[in-house]
């Protein structure tokens, strides 16, 4: 019966056949009279048929019929695996354990089940179910054991994929954790610094007689420590960025008066650029998050003011286009070459500049600009031309508000 068996395929592993690996038909029978051995025989060739690694027992544990999926997967004949030939095929790690839960559960008469890594004909190790029932007459007596042999290898790798995720969440976690005490560490010294540093700028602001060089080193030490403060936020975000943890927290928002409030603050701090706003009529209601949004505005601003050394105007239009809140930047600086345009909202990204000047800067600006559109579902594009200028337009979805949902940007 054996030798002639068809291909079988074992709980999805790669299917073998018989004649690649000819079992002999040579497993123990039970003495038993010409009715029983016929209902024997019967019975294993109705075993045979199943396309299930299966085996029966004697009331003792020991096996007395292997299924052929079973020779196919070991590629052991059956009359190697009879008896407690089936043992060698377990692996050495867990083999004693399971042995002995073998024999507990044969002497109690009870179901057997564990979990065991079978050696397959192709010498790898997979894991499987092995469980058994006790067989018993209709008078109860105990007349043998029926077992079968399933894979449990997708439940394995599902098991070690989730113990991989959660492994790397942990690790994300614990970055968090230190990015954010790295943050708390650096800014809450430099926030001191730069408070006292103000102080001391303002009362020699209002001292007769103060020497123009004390004055100067003061205004240059609260200038550079609220630079090193902004590229430390923007060096966080970017690592929160990396870590798919930049987040923002949306409210109905007028755009419009949002921009208004930045070039108002920003327009008498340039003093050798103009700054003119072209306001849309009327209120632009996005659903945003206002410090994001202004952290958005500010970076273009100053962009648009660094990369203009030779000053000249900057134009914040603000308009309606279409279902689209839309913001531009305008400069009319050195422009970007349209080669380094696509790569301009890269992490670290930097045009260089043709006269070979130096302009100090990360390169993580934009990046940070573009994820946080992203965040808003909204989109930040460029249009740029070598020493002409560059304008940096930020398109926002319009919202209408429900009556008491208007959050009213302090002027
Ligand atoms: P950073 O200015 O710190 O280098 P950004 O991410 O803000 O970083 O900008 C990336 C690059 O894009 C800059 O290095 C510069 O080459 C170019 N760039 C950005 N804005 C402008 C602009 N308004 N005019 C010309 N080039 C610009």
């Amino acid at each position: 019966m054996m030798g002639n068996h068809r291909p079988n395929r074992v709980d999805g592993h790669a299917a073998q056949t018989a004649s690649t690996h000819p079992m002999p038909d040579r497993q123990p029978s039970q003495a038993c009279g010409g009715a029983d051995a016929a209902r024997l025989a019967h019975e294993r060739q109705l075993l045979a048929a199943f396309p299930a690694m299966l085996f029966t027992c004697r009331p003792d544990g020991t096996w007395d019929y292997v299924s052929p999926a079973l020779c196919v997967y070991t590629g052991r004949p059956a009359g190697a695996l009879v008896e407690l030939g089936w043992a060698a095929a377990l692996h050495a790690d867990n083999r004693a354990a399971g042995l002995l839960h073998w024999q507990l559960a044969i002497s109690r008469g009870s179901p057997f089940a564990v979990e065991q890594q079978l050696r397959g004909a192709d010498g790898v190790y997979r894991w499987f179910r092995i469980g058994c029932a006790a067989r018993h007459t209709a008078d109860g007596t105990l007349i043998g054991w029926a077992g079968i042999i399933a894979s449990t290898e997708s439940e394995h790798e599902a098991a070690a994929e989730r113990a991989l995720r959660e492994q790397a969440q942990e690790a994300r976690d614990e970055r968090e954790s230190a990015l954010s005490t790295v943050g708390h560490e650096l800014r809450t010294p430099l926030t001191v610094l730069v408070g006292q540093a103000r102080l001391l700028q303002r009362r020699l602001e209002a001292r007769a007689g103060v020497d123009p060089a004390d004055q100067r080193a003061a205004d240059t030490i609260v200038a550079q420590g609220q630079q090193l403060t902004k590229l430390i936020s923007a060096l966080l975000d970017a690592a929160h960025l990396d870590h798919g943890q930049l987040r923002i927290c949306v409210t109905t928002l007028d755009l419009g008066a949002l921009v208004e409030r930045v070039a108002l603050t920003l327009q008498p701090a340039l003093p050798s650029h103009t700054l003119r706003l072209s306001a849309h009529r009327g209120p632009l209601w996005v659903a945003g998050d206002a410090l994001r949004l202004e952290q958005v505005l500010h970076n273009l601003l100053q962009n648009a003011v660094k990369y203009s050394p030779e000053g000249g105007e900057i134009v914040l239009r603000t308009a309606l286009d279409g279902e689209r809140v839309q913001v531009d930047v305008c400069d009319q600086g050195i422009g970007i070459a349209a080669s380094a345009q696509p790569a301009l909202f890269q992490r670290f990204f930097r045009a260089g500049t043709e006269s070979g000047q130096v302009m100090a800067g990360l390169g993580i600006g934009l990046y940070i600009c573009k994820a946080i559109m992203d965040l808003h579902g909204g989109s930040i594009t460029v249009e740029s031309s070598k020493d002409v200028g560059s304008t940096f337009t930020l398109r926002l979805p319009r919202i209408q508000p429900l009556p008491g949902d208007t959050h009213n940007w302090p002027g």
